[in-house]
């Protein structure tokens, strides 16, 4: 089989998964990569990190890119050549940044990651392969990576920017085993499916995008359905025999999860503790603030104060409930596209909540994080942001706790869960009947992408925005009035 850096990764990792890449590419998972994870734009800002270079043009026929890799090195001195191409006996490889210094080469391999994964090391480890049975003396290897430490002031500073990991002893350490491999990995690629067990390496280092394939013919739910259980001790289970909840059932394992189980196989009634729910909602007075942030991450930093993948709130919703009898009100806010949304948010924010009142978010350590960064970035506006702070109060907590708790929560205290669980046939709080946007990541995506729409698509996902975001909080009043529903009952 004609290998590339990909695919080699894909067989070490797990030969089934390379097999049904190349034999039942339809079988796999639709998994919607975020904007900031595809790679590119890191990837073609790396090329210039090393000053001028030749690159050389994408081409579907590979042995095009080799000839003009060929060519490039033709030129006389130090070089800095991108997407530098080589075959040897089928194996193909890309390199990201080929340098070569006199009569040496060094090969750099870009990643938008903020550390060195394990599997980065077998990616490289391949090109040096190939590269120096090509007869090129390689003497440098690096993992070009993103620096989670650096903060943006003015112009891209791209030797901040990036870090530049040298692994070249790792790398020579991995020599050994990669003819081995590509032989495993070339006698599996036969006609047959290959037969390998569910392992770590179907979420490590990436989700498999064919698990839901190999899990298909398992009895649900099973041990995979277990919530918040570690994936390597759900295969502990797994390789044991341990599948099905009625298998699981009397096996040691933290009572959380043994609950899901019993809770799952009906052995359990819906538990609803009146004294502590009550408890909770004791600590929340009028009048209530019930807020949520939706935000963006982006691998290269746009603006000033923002390092790789810090969250950029650009919207929020509140709802708010100023006493019992006070109807309920709904403010709003969501960015322009392409500015820096983050001043006309807190400024906004901070005139729509008051000093002193009891702000509720549902899993408030993220709204707090969002708080803390825009009071350290605006100090004229940092005492009324972190007094907002202060007074925040979790919704999730009764949840967290379990002091509400069904078998359709299925062992989550997410909201994605808790909902339904609570409204199980409520059309109004179901995100599934809401346009566009249905989920964090999809609002995420939209907004980081929305300058690059045209006005009338602006719109409509604008209007896709607001409401999934105003659902997030109405589904917390919701869930705050059926609390307080069973402590009057
Ligand atoms: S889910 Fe696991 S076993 Fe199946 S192809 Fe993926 S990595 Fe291999």
């Amino acid at each position: 089989m004609n290998l590339s850096k990909s695919k080699y990764c894909e067989g070490i990792t797990c030969l089934k998964k390379l097999w049904l890449s190349t034999y039942k590419p339809e079988v796999k998972e639709d998994v919607k990569e975020s904007v900031f994870e595809t790679g590119t734009e890191v990837g073609e800002l790396a090329k210039n990190i090393y000053g001028e270079y030749i690159d050389i043009e994408f081409n579907t026929d590979l042995k095009q890119m080799i000839e003009d890799t060929k060519k490039a090195l033709d030129v006389k001195g130090d070089i800095n050549i991108t997407e530098a191409s080589f075959n040897y006996d089928n194996n193909f490889c890309s390199v990201d940044i080929l340098r070569r210094i006199g009569n040496s080469y060094e090969i750099n391999e870009v990643k938008s990651s903020t550390h060195v994964n394990p599997i980065y090391l077998d990616d490289i480890s391949y090109q040096y392969y190939i590269l120096s049975h090509l007869g090129y003396k390689v003497d440098k290897c690096n993992i070009v990576t993103l620096n989670s430490g650096y903060i943006r002031h003015g112009e891209l500073e791209l030797d901040r920017l990036f870090t530049i990991n040298d692994v070249t002893q790792e790398v020579l350490r991995k020599q050994k085993e990669i003819e081995q491999n590509i032989i495993d990995i070339n006698s599996n690629m036969t006609k047959e499916e290959p037969r390998v067990s569910l392992d770590t390496y179907c979420k490590d280092p990436y989700d498999c995008p064919y698990f839901k394939y190999c899990t298909q013919n398992l009895e649900h739910p099973n041990i995979f359905d277990i919530s918040g259980m570690n994936f390597s001790t759900k295969c502990t289970f797994y390789k044991k025999g341990l599948i099905s909840y009625k298998e699981l059932l009397h096996e040691k394992m933290n009572p959380k999860y043994k609950e899901q189980i019993e809770y799952e196989l009906g052995l359990r009634k819906e538990n609803i503790e009146l004294d502590k729910i009550e408890e909770f909602l004791n600590t929340l007075e009028y009048p209530l603030y019930f807020l949520d942030f939706e935000t963006y991450q982006e691998a290269i930093p746009s603006y000033d104060g923002i390092s790789p993948y810090m969250q950029v709130p650009f919207q929020y919703s509140l709802h708010v409930k100023r006493n019992e009898n006070a109807p309920l009100e709904h403010y709003e806010f969501l960015a322009e596209a392409g500015i820096d949304p983050r001043r006309s948010l807190a400024e906004q924010l901070v005139k729509d909540i008051p000093k002193d009142v009891c702000t509720i978010a549902y899993n408030m350590s993220f709204e707090k994080t969002v708080l803390k960064n825009l009071a350290s970035l605006y100090p004229d506006l940092s005492k009324h942001l972190l007094n907002i702070r202060e007074g925040m109060k979790d919704l999730m907590i009764p949840f967290k706790n379990r002091d509400y708790y069904n078998k359709e929560m299925k062992g989550s205290y997410s909201i994605k869960y808790v909902l339904p669980a609570l409204f199980p046939d409520d059309p109004e709080l179901d995100y599934h009947n809401l346009p566009l946007i249905h989920k964090g990541d999809e609002a995420s995506n939209a907004y980081a992408t929305l300058h690059l729409k045209s006005k009338k698509e602006q719109e409509e996902i604008r209007k896709g925005l607001l409401v999934y975001c105003e659902l997030d909080t109405y589904a917390m009043v919701k869930i705050w009035e059926k609390l307080q529903e069973c402590i009057r009952k």
